[in-house]
């Protein structure tokens, strides 16, 4: 039987104002709550993340040595040669900048837009880890090398695990001919970058943005965590970034477990959307998922990278952090199909949440001319370089 309606209304009305208040929610204000730190230590939102201990790490690694995992790859990450003419190019093209993204590889991609040439997570060395000659090598070489890179402008750091902050990447790229970039990470690593003689970096807390020329950028929530040592963990910030340019609107993940996070993202920038609908780009982590009793709560699979894409309601998503160091038990290859396969099961087409081979350059049109075009206008969208390229 029923309870009468007036019982109903209270828990629901209860209910309601207890996920309004959800942070997050209120997003469109610049006073929402930024990360969660405790005791000197950050936390997620939707999760008291509790970093696993040396015995669990010991178990996955003797189960995965019986399992024989990971498997070997069936074929090795696709590479193609840069278009080197395009990019560089395009780098200096100023406001008549075609947005592009160029995968490097792992979670290191060149995303040209809003006139910037900025880099995610680099990471140019042959080896993740701590000590030099120690830890996963890389599969293949970089899609650019430092030497190929264009002027960068702008360099956004997720979180300071190996395969994200690489010193010798970052001190190569604050030594590059005709100045050091902006670096922008989140909260805590300031004091690191000083360390490693890096003084141009802005340090950000989740919601938080900084602004350089036409591109601004906001550390956004996702559920992960940090550390470079055993004495250090969660003591800085981890993130994804939302970039907004007139041309386009970017998401980066960096690395993340699912989470309502990507909801509350969506809801926090659909105001300055106007319309527009979601992110133009989104660069989503696919790899290193297995096995899921020790991954699901700080990587998302395949299938869950898809939730992501929808819940950011992405117009175009690239699949990153695979391909490139064997970190986890599947196979260095196995990421793309499980795409594919999620891909099917919601029922999208591949244009919409693809790979790109290592080296790959994706160039997107113009978010400003598409809402020119939308609305009617007649004034022409600005000559690409890589139009007069082509
Ligand atoms: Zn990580
Ligand atoms: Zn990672």
């Amino acid at each position: 039987m029923r309870p009468p309606l007036s019982f109903c209304r209270t828990p629901l009305a209860l209910l309601l104002a207890l996920l309004l208040a959800v942070p997050g929610y209120a997003a469109a204000q610049a006073d929402v709550p930024g990360a969660p730190y405790r005791d000197g230590r950050f936390q997620n939102r939707y999760l008291e993340f509790e970093p696993k201990g040396l015995a669990t790490l010991l178990q996955w690694k003797l189960q995965a040595a019986l399992l024989g995992l990971p498997p070997a790859p069936q074929q090795p990450t696709p590479q193609v040669p840069p278009d080197l003419a395009f990019i560089h190019v395009n780098a200096s093209a100023g406001a008549a900048m075609q947005p592009a993204i160029t995968w490097i590889g792992h979670a290191t991609a060149l995303v040209q837009m809003g006139g910037t040439n900025l880099l995610t997570d680099p990471i140019f060395s042959e080896r993740a880890a701590p000590f030099a000659g120690l830890g996963p090598k890389r599969a293949q070489p970089p899609g650019l090398s430092l030497a190929q890179l264009p002027h960068i402008d702008l360099v956004l750091i997720s979180h300071n695990h190996y395969d994200h902050l690489d010193l010798p990447s970052v001190v190569a790229l604050n030594a590059q001919g005709g100045g050091p970039p902006l670096f922008v990470v989140p909260l805590g690593l300031k004091a690191w970058m000083a360390e490693a003689g890096i003084g141009n970096v802005v340090e950000l807390d989740w919601w938080r943005s900084h602004r350089l020329g036409a591109v601004e950028i906001v550390l956004t929530p996702v559920q992960h965590w940090s550390a470079r040592g055993l004495n250090d963990r969660m003591q800085t910030l981890w993130g994804g970034f939302a970039a907004f340019a007139p041309d386009l609107h970017l998401y980066v993940s960096g690395d993340t477990g699912y989470s309502p996070d990507f909801i509350d993202t969506h809801r926090h920038f659909q105001q300055r959307q106007h319309g527009g609908g979601g992110f133009d780009l989104a660069l989503i982590a696919i790899g290193s998922y297995e096995p899921r009793w020790f991954m699901s709560e700080q990587h998302v699979n395949p299938a869950e990278s898809v939730r992501i894409h929808r819940d950011l309601r992405a117009k175009r998503s690239i699949g990153v952090h695979w391909g490139t160091f064997e970190l986890t038990d599947e196979a260095l290859d196995e990421p793309p199909r499980a795409l594919a396969e999620a891909r099917r099961q919601a029922g999208l087409d591949e244009a919409e949440f693809a790979v790109l081979p290592v080296g790959g350059t994706l160039r997107l049109p113009r978010r400003d001319a598409a809402a020119r075009a939308a609305s009617g206008s007649a004034a022409p969208a600005p000559q690409s370089p890589a139009a007069a390229l082509r």
